[in-house]
Parts: structure tokens; C-alpha cells; sequence
């Protein structure tokens, strides 16, 4: 299995992920979506809310604003010996009291650790005018996105398989592909399409260019043919800023490692293999 990174920094990245089938693809794809932790707001206790929103609708935003997370210095709170009650452990304090006119900003959540504060600073959270407040405090928690999607540490997180575009002897270079083709990676050359060099990435798969020849006359056949690779894929993950996007990918390669040692183990027990026998074979 190989991964290539063709764009990579701490919010996004787009890779080549070879060398392996659909399911593993699918599994790291929902790894990285529901299985990397993050913190997020679970419970809000208000002491004062005259804003135009209800304080449901109030706690579900806060519940929605990204927090910076150190998966070093959290644990999830089903592992805390707290036991749900809520220790710094597992769980961190904000403090929000605001008075209109103005909005409010997610900035002005105050944290009681200073480095879980929402990752971004300017998202609205409720208008006032003059004599409104909102006066609150917020515990967030940390949790996995297949809870709820508040902890998922990604906005976008897809894959699809590489696309390969063939071109036959048929090929006449009428260009109706050329035309059709709505991501534009098409071009005539030599009186013959090809496509633009490295942009066959951009190839959405939508085989518009297939039914455009067909629809020139040419046969049964279409002088283009648009397949997908059964083993290589390519990835694009972005971070809604409470983890790094590289810490996403290995946390989720982690999980997947340790989930099939698991299976491994007791596979290893149901069978009598012990890993000492697998080592002396
Ligand atoms: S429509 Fe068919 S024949 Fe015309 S350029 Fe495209 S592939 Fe070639
Ligand atoms: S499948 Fe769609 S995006 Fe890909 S080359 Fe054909 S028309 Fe363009
Ligand atoms: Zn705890």
C-alpha cells in the first residue's frame, strides 16, 4: 500500500492512496469521519439569556463551533474514571457573558484551559441589541463523530477511485468530447483527444464524453472509454480546525491498526495460535 500527497498542510489535504481495495478505503474514509476524537460543547448552563433565540437553539450552535483539541492532554469520557460526571481529564470549562448591542462570537467563549479555545474566532453566534445578554457557562467534552456529527474532526472527507481515460484508433478528433466535457480536460492533439496533461485527477467520472461520441455517429462503440481503477484512490480530507488534518489521517490509520490486532488476537485465541507460534513458524 503506498499514500502520495499531492497538496498537504494542517487544514487540508489530497492524496493517492494504491495498492489496496475499496472496503480498506471506505473503512479509513469513516475511520478518520467517526473515529478520531475531538472536543466539542455538550452541556450549557445559562444564567441569563434575553437574545432573540431560544436557549435550545443557543446551545446547539455552541455545540457547533470547532474547538482546538490535544488528544494528549484528553481522554474520552467513557475511558475517565470520572465516570461521566465531568473532571478536566475529559472535559473543559468556557465562560461566555456578553452584553448588546453587538454579536456575539464564538471569541468570546472564555476556556479554562487556554489551549481549547475555538478554533475559529470570528463565527457569529447570536446577535443583541441594546440591553440583551447572554451570560453562560459551557462544558465541552471530548467524543467521536459516529456519537454525533459535533465531533467529527472533518468538513469534507471523500474519496474516489483514479480515473483512466482511453482513447482508440477510432478517434477522429471531431473535438464533441472536447466540448462536452464539463471539467475541461480534454483537448484535441495531433488529430487525435488526449487529455491535458496532469489534470486526469480532475476527471469527475461522469462519462459525458463517452455519450457525446456515441452521439457523433461513430458505432456501437464510443472512440473514448472512461474506467476507474479498482485499487488506487484518491483522497480529499479537511479539517474543521480542532485537529491538524495530518493528525486526523494517522489517528485513523491507528484505530484501523489497532482494530485488526484486535481481531488478530482473538481470532489468534479462537484458533489456539498464540503470536509466539506465528513468530517460530
Ligand atoms: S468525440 Fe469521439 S471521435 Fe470525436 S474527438 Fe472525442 S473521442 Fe474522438
Ligand atoms: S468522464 Fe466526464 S470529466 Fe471525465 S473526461 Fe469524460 S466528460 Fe470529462
Ligand atoms: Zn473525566
Amino acid at each position: 500500500m503506498e499514500i502520495v500527497f499531492s497538496s498537504f498542510d494542517d487544514s487540508a489535504a489530497r492524496f493517492r492512496l494504491s495498492g489496496t481495495s475499496q472496503p480498506f478505503a471506505n473503512a479509513l474514509r469513516r475511520a478518520m469521519i467517526g473515529e478520531v476524537p475531538t472536543l466539542a460543547i455538550e452541556d450549557v448552563r445559562i444564567y441569563d439569556n434575553t437574545s432573540a433565540l431560544f436557549d435550545e437553539m443557543l446551545g446547539h450552535r455552541l455545540g457547533l463551533i470547532p474547538i482546538r483539541t490535544d488528544l494528549n492532554c484528553y481522554i474520552p469520557q467513557d475511558h475517565c474514571s470520572c465516570e461521566g460526571a465531568g473532571c478536566d481529564r475529559c472535559s473543559v470549562m468556557f465562560t461566555l457573558s456578553v452584553e448588546g448591542p453587538g454579536m456575539v462570537y464564538s471569541r468570546d467563549l472564555i476556556p479554562q484551559d487556554p489551549r481549547a479555545v475555538p478554533a475559529v474566532d470570528a463565527i457569529p453566534i447570536v446577535k443583541l441589541v441594546k440591553d440583551q445578554k447572554v451570560v453562560l457557562e459551557a462544558r465541552a467534552v471530548l467524543n467521536k463523530g459516529r456519537v454525533h456529527a459535533k465531533w467529527q474532526p472533518t468538513t469534507t472527507c471523500g474519496f474516489k477511485n483514479f480515473p483512466v481515460v482511453e482513447i482508440s484508433d477510432k478517434c477522429d478528433g471531431c473535438g464533441q468530447c472536447v466540448d462536452e466535457c464539463p471539467r475541461g480536460i480534454l483537448l484535441v492533439q495531433g488529430g487525435r483527444v488526449a487529455v491535458v496533461d496532469g489534470r486526469i485527477e480532475e476527471c469527475s467520472l461522469c462519462r459525458l464524453c463517452e455519450r457525446a461520441c456515441l452521439n457523433t455517429g461513430i458505432g456501437e462503440e464510443s472512440a473514448i472509454r472512461v474506467k476507474s481503477e479498482e485499487s488506487r484512490f484518491i483522497f480529499v480530507v479537511e479539517g474543521e480546525g480542532s485537529l491538524p488534518v495530518g493528525e486526523i489521517i494517522h489517528r485513523a490509520l491507528e484505530y484501523l491498526k489497532s482494530q485488526s490486532d484486535e481481531l488478530c488476537e482473538q481470532i489468534g485465541e479462537l484458533s489456539g495460535v498464540t503470536e509466539d507460534d506465528e513468530e517460530n513458524e
